[in-house]
């Protein structure tokens, strides 16, 4: 057996193991290789981390890294919900009013997400800020 890094083009990194290295090249093209966070075909060997002394043989990113899990449902959430900034209380109250099934995320007070929440608005507060902002 052989264990590969792989990677997808969203850049999610994850390890999978093969029977021999060209197991690997046969399974790519059938397309059976799969990116466990975003479903993603476009799968292929990442570049492996150049050997480092034993002190400190920590790899920067480990595959079960919460942050890269993280990430990887930011950029789901992202694919399906538009981004509103501050206008997320106007937005999420039209939409509840109009019946519509659209997601929003974006940015609100504690007093509006209270007003919103008494309104019968749904919403749920997210683990991580929008990227429009934490890449400010
Ligand atoms: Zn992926």
């Amino acid at each position: 057996m052989i264990v590969f890094d792989l990677v997808c083009t969203a850049a999610h990194r994850f390890e999978a193991w093969f029977g021999s290295g060209s197991d690997f090249d046969d399974q790519k093209a059938r397309g059976l290789l799969e990116c466990p966070w975003c479903g993603s075909r476009q799968v292929d060997k990442a570049v492996m981390a150049p050997a480092v002394p034993a002190k400190s043989n920590q790899r920067a990113r480990p595959v079960d890294d919460p942050a890269a899990k993280l990430l990887a449902m930011q950029r789901a959430l992202e694919d399906k919900s538009d981004y509103v900034g501050s206008r997320f209380a106007e937005e999420a109250r039209a939409i509840h009013a109009a019946g519509e099934q659209r997601c929003v995320h974006g940015e609100a007070s504690l007093e509006e997400v209270k007003s919103l929440h008494d309104e019968g608005v749904p919403l749920l507060p997210l683990p991580f800020r929008p990227r429009a902002r934490s890449d400010a």
